[in-house]
C-alpha cells in the first residue's frame, strides 16, 4: 500500500527557522507515540499487565507463543482505544483489522507483532496545542493497537542474556501524527497534551520513566516553501525533554550535510541522551520487509454504532472544553485556565477551592503559591498536605480584608507545615490586618520622624514611597492594611 501523501499544510514562522550563512532552514517533524493501554491484562491473553513484578510471573501460553495457543481479543483494550479516538475527535473505524508484522528477535517469541496496519481502529483526528502566541492544530493520521514485545536484559552477568516475557502482550497504542509540527518546542507542547489527554481519559498512565508513553521522532529539514526533505526516525525517545534535544541535534546535523552537498539518506536512528545526539541504527525498513499479512487467528474487529455511543456518552470533560468553562465560568485568563487544567486532579482541586468564592484570588493562589509549592516539593496534587478546603479558608480571609497578602503567606506557611483552620489560627495569633487608622498613623509618624533626610527626597521622587510603606509594614509586623497605609503616607508626606 502506499502511505497516505503527507498533508503539507504549515508554513514554519520566520522565528522558527534555523539561520544559516547559506539562509534559512525550517523543520518538519511528525511523532509516532506509543502509548501503554491501562488495563489489567493484556490484548490477547488474560495474563496480568502490572508492572514490577517478578520476570517472567505474567506471561500466559499465549503470550510464550506456545503452539497452537489462540489469540483472543480484550475488549476493555477495544474500548480504551475507542475512548482515545473520541478524545480526539477522530475518525472510528468501526472495522478494523488485525495483521502480522513478521520480524525476528528473542524477546518476540512468535516471531511477528500482532498490529493493525491497513485498517486501524481510529483514522483521522486532531489536538490543538496552546503555543505562547496561538492555539495550533495538529493533525493525528491514525491510531492502531498492538502488542508490545517482551525485555532483553543483557547486563546481569558477562556472558548471558535474558529475556523477560512480561510485557510481552501489552497492549499499546500507536498514536501516528501528520507532519505539521514545526519546532521543538511545538513537539513538546504536542506530546503534553497528548498525554493530558490520555490521562484525563483513564486510557493510559503517561509515566514516561516506566516507559508506558514513548515517541518516535520523525526529522526532516527544508528551505522555507520547498516540498518537505527526507526524515530520519529517532525511535523510542522517553522524555520529553529528549525529544527537545533529539530534534534539535538531529535537524542541525541534517542541515550540515546538505550545506556539503551531501544528501540524507532516510534511516532509523537512536538518541544518546548522554552525548545529546543521534546515531544511526539501521537503514529505514520498508513495509514491504514485514511481509505484512492479516492475522489468519483473528477475525476483524467490528462494533455496532451503539457501542461507540455508549463509549462517547460516558466520556469525562476533556482538557479543552474545561478549559473553555474555567474562562467562562471563573473568569480566568487562557493562561490561568491552560494552567489549572493541564491535569484533571489539578482541574478538580481549584475548583474545590473557587466554588462560592472569588475565583480570580482562588486561581492566583491554587497556581503561584500551591502549585509552586507542590511543584519545589515534587508532590503530585493528590498528595499535598493543605486541603481545597484550607486553601479556600486563606482566600476567605483574604476577600475579607481581615489579612493583607503578606500575612497571607506566612498564614499559608503554617497551615502548610502544621494543618489547622486558618481562621482559627488568625485569631489564636493575632495576626489580623491592623485597619484602625489610628494605629496605624502612629507607625506612619514614627517613620517619619526617624527618616528626616528620606521625607525630603520622597518630596522630588515620589516613587519613594514604596520605601515608607516597607518600614510601615514592618514596624506592624506586616498586619497593617496596605492600601490604607498609602493613603495616610501620602497625606502626611503631602504628595499626590
Ligand atoms: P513509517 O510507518 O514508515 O514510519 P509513516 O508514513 O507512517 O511511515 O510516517 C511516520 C511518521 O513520519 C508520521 O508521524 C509522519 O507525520 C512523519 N513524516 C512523514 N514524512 C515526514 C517528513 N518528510 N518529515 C518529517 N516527518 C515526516
Ligand atoms: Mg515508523
Amino acid at each position: 500500500m502506499n502511505a497516505p501523501l503527507p498533508l503539507d499544510r504549515r508554513a514554519a514562522k520566520p522565528s522558527q527557522r534555523i539561520k544559516s550563512a547559506t539562509g534559512d532552514w525550517e523543520m518538519v517533524i511528525g511523532l509516532e507515540v506509543h502509548a501503554q493501554v491501562n488495563s489489567n491484562s493484556k490484548l490477547f491473553s488474560g495474563a496480568s499487565t502490572h508492572f514490577g513484578n517478578a520476570p517472567n510471573s505474567n506471561v500466559s501460553l499465549v503470550d510464550a507463543a506456545m503452539p497452537g495457543m489462540l489469540p483472543v481479543i480484550n475488549v476493555e483494550c477495544v474500548k480504551q482505544a475507542i475512548r482515545t479516538g473520541l478524545g480526539l475527535k477522530a475518525q472510528i473505524n468501526r472495522r478494523s483489522v488485525f495483521d502480522r508484522k513478521n520480524y525476528f528477535y528473542p524477546d518476540l517469541p512468535q516471531g511477528y507483532q500482532i498490529s493493525q496496519y491497513k485498517s486501524p481502529i481510529v483514522g483521522e483526528g486532531e489536538i490543538l496545542i496552546d503555543m505562547p502566541d496561538e492555539t495550533i492544530t495538529i493533525g493525528i493520521e491514525r491510531l492502531h493497537l498492538e502488542q508490545d514485545a517482551g525485555k532483553s536484559i543483557h547486563d546481569l552477568s558477562p556472558s548471558f542474556s535474558y529475556v523477560d516475557l512480561n510485557r510481552s502482550g501489552v497492549a499499546l497504542m500507536e498514536i501516528v501524527s501528520r507532519p505539521d509540527l514545526r519546532s521543538a518546542d511545538e513537539a513538546k507542547a504536542y506530546v503534553s497534551k497528548l498525554r493530558t489527554i490520555l490521562r484525563y481519559l483513564g486510557t493510559c498512565d503517561g509515566d514516561m520513566e516506566k516507559g508506558n508513553l514513548r515517541a518516535d521522532v520523525n526529522v526532516s529539514v527544508r528551505r522555507p516553501g520547498a516540498p518537505f526533505g527526507t526524515r530520519c526516525e529517532i525511535k523510542n525517545v522517553n522524555s520529553i525533554r529528549f525529544i527537545g534535544q533529539a530534534i534539535e541535534y538531529e535537524a542541525r546535523r541534517q542541515i550540515g550535510i546538505l550545506e556539503d552537498g551531501g544528501e540524507i539518506i532516510q534511516e532509523t536512528r537512536l538518541f544518546d541522551h548522554g552525548k545529546g545526539e543521534t546515531r544511526s541504527m539501521r537503514s529505514k525498513e520498508e513495509a514491504h520487509d514485514y511481509r505484512y499479512f492479516p492475522d489468519p487467528d483473528l477475525l476483524p474487529l467490528e462494533f455496532s454504532a451503539e457501542f461507540v455511543e455508549e463509549l462517547k456518552s460516558h466520556l469525562p470533560e476533556l482538557p479543552d472544553e474545561k478549559k473553555a468553562r474555567f474562562i467562562e465560568q471563573y473568569g480566568v485568563t487562557p493562561y490561568d485556565a491552560m494552567v489549572l487544567t493541564l491535569e484533571r486532579e489539578s482541574a478538580d482541586f481549584f475548583e474545590a477551592v473557587a466554588r462560592g468564592r472569588d475565583a480570580k484570588i482562588a486561581a492566583n493562589w491554587v497556581i503561584n503559591e500551591l502549585f509552586g509549592r507542590l511543584n519545589k516539593e515534587g508532590l503530585e496534587v493528590t498528595a499535598s498536605p493543605m486541603s481545597a478546603d484550607q486553601l479556600g479558608g486563606i482566600v476567605d480571609l483574604i476577600k475579607d480584608g481581615t489579612i493583607s497578602g503578606k500575612l497571607a503567606k506566612d498564614l499559608f506557611e503554617i497551615v502548610w507545615a502544621e494543618g489547622g483552620n486558618p481562621r482559627e489560627i488568625v485569631e489564636a495569633r493575632g495576626m489580623k490586618q491592623v485597619t484602625d487608622t489610628g494605629a496605624i498613623e502612629a507607625a506612619c509618624d514614627a517613620v517619619i520622624a526617624a527618616n528626616p533626610d528620606k521625607v525630603e527626597q520622597v518630596k522630588v521622587k515620589p516613587t519613594m514611597l514604596g520605601w515608607f510603606v516597607g518600614q510601615v509594614m514592618k514596624q506592624t509586623g506586616g498586619k497593617a492594611s496596605p492600601p490604607a497605609v498609602n493613603e495616610i503616607l501620602k497625606a502626611k508626606l503631602g504628595i499626590e
